[in-house]
């Protein structure tokens, strides 16, 4: 039988990834009792991420710099190959990204949400959600079939979605998913110590590879694919590739994890009446690169400002609650419906077409065209800025070419 227990939550949150427990710190700042409840008994653990964000958005959000340990590596620079080795290189003024260590960070996110006020549960997952007459009204415990009541409940489980389903929103669409392996190798060769390494094409399909290097000689190794086995794919990446096999030649493998990623833009409803999806499992992720980060972070910031809209109205119906989903859209649907395009135009690309690609940016200066940028994140107004450079108009006029022979 369910107990219901009798403290009455104002939010109840699943997940306490950073998207959850940064919604959690702003709800707790905001003074509304908050619980977070968490499947693991330690936070940010298994890590499954490689961490690579942009400073100028970690800024934005008040994250750089960062306490000693998070911050592992700072980048001004990107290596691009195609499988055969053409290789493409950015090089930027100053530093644009950082490799955060994912444990370090999202512990650290939970413990400002615990010091303004919110309350984590570890090692407690949540089975289902209570919904009675079409409201979300609390959650199901799994330990000891406790009920949990609250006013508004929100879903930061991340890539699973198995909760968000029982509200009838729908799932995420598995079309769109992209399954990676990540691994910590002992050690790497013959890379710049602040450049990030990207393997494109039949690499990994339907994404790419990446090493992001560490001071220390380690580095992260990861791929993600569309279809197929991501760690054959790795081990091809780490015996076969011609300039990926020399980086990583004698490299052990230290660690390794397995996770999917969601690329086809925002889910179009992330709410209902008593409820709010937030990060990975709205799917609020960069379609190019995979980062969800920033943007997960991005709407738990508006989620904790909607929640408190509606706890003050006491109106917590779909109808207050869509202010949310009007205003993500807002912070992010130009930059994702240009990257959705971007995503389908890599995807589109044969390995010969890589090697030209690559040769082409090469030629006609591309990577000093990029030299300036600091916003890699919102990508479609990235490219507004830099559209107007001789050699950005070059690469668009060829790349909008390429798009509509792949795409009639
Ligand atoms: C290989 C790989 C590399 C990546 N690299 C980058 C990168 O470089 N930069 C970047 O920005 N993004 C990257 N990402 C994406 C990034 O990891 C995610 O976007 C981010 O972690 C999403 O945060 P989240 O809080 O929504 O979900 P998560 O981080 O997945 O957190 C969800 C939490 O919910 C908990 N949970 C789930 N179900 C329940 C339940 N029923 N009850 C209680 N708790 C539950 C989980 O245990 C977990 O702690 C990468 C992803 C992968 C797979």
């Amino acid at each position: 039988m369910m107990q219901q227990e009798n403290k009455q939550s104002n939010i109840v949150i699943i997940g306490a990834g950073p998207a959850g427990s940064y919604t959690a710190r702003h709800l707790a700042m905001l003074g509304i009792k908050t619980d977070v409840y968490e499947e693991h008994h330690k936070i940010g653990l298994p890590s499954h991420c490689a961490g690579h964000i942009s400073i100028h958005s970690l800024k934005k959000l008040g994250y750089y710099p960062l306490p000693k340990g998070i911050i592992e590596n700072t980048f001004n620079a990107a290596n691009f190959y195609s499988p055969s080795g053409t290789k493409f290189s950015i090089h930027l003024k100053k530093p644009v990204t950082c490799a955060l260590n994912r444990t370090k960070f999202d512990q650290y996110i939970a413990d400002q949400a615990k010091q303004a006020g919110a309350t984590f549960h570890v090692g407690s997952t949540v089975k289902s959600l209570q919904i009675e007459n079409n409201y979300v009204k609390g959650v199901n415990l799994q330990d000891n079939n406790t009920i949990i009541p609250s006013k508004i409940t929100i879903d930061a489980e991340g890539i699973s979605s198995r909760l968000l389903r029982q509200t009838k929103l729908g799932g995420l669409d598995r079309k769109g998913l992209v399954y990676a392996v990540e691994t910590e190798i002992d050690q790497v060769h013959d890379v710049e110590p602040h450049a990030v390494e990207v393997y494109m094409g039949s690499s990994a399909p339907g994404f790419y590879a990446w090493l992001i290097p560490r001071p220390d000689g380690t580095a992260k190794l990861g791929l993600a694919t569309n279809h197929g086995n991501p760690q054959n794919y790795l081990k091809n990446l780490m015996t076969k590739h011609p300039v990926a096999k020399k980086q990583v030649k004698g490299a052990k493998i230290i660690t390794t994890n397995y996770h999917a990623i969601p690329l086809a833009g925002p889910i179009s409803q992330a709410y209902s009446n008593g409820f709010l999806a937030v990060g990975d499992v709205a799917s609020q992720v960069k379609p190019t690169t995979g980062g969800g980060v920033i943007f997960g972070l991005t709407c738990g910031k508006i989620a904790a400002d909607v929640a408190k809209t509606a706890l003050d109205l006491g109106d917590v119906s779909a109808k207050t609650l869509s202010l949310y989903q009007k205003r993500c859209n807002a912070a992010l649907n130009f930059d994702v419906t240009f990257m959705l395009r971007l995503r389908r135009f890599l995807n589109s690309l044969s390995d010969e077409r890589w090697d030209s690609v690559l040769r082409f940016c090469n030629r006609f200066g591309v990577g000093r065209a990029l030299s300036d940028v600091e916003e890699i994140d919102y990508q479609g107004r990235m490219m507004m800025h830099v559209a107007t450079k001789p050699a950005m108009i070059a690469a668009l006029g060829y790349f909008g070419l390429l798009y509509l022979f792949a795409n009639p």
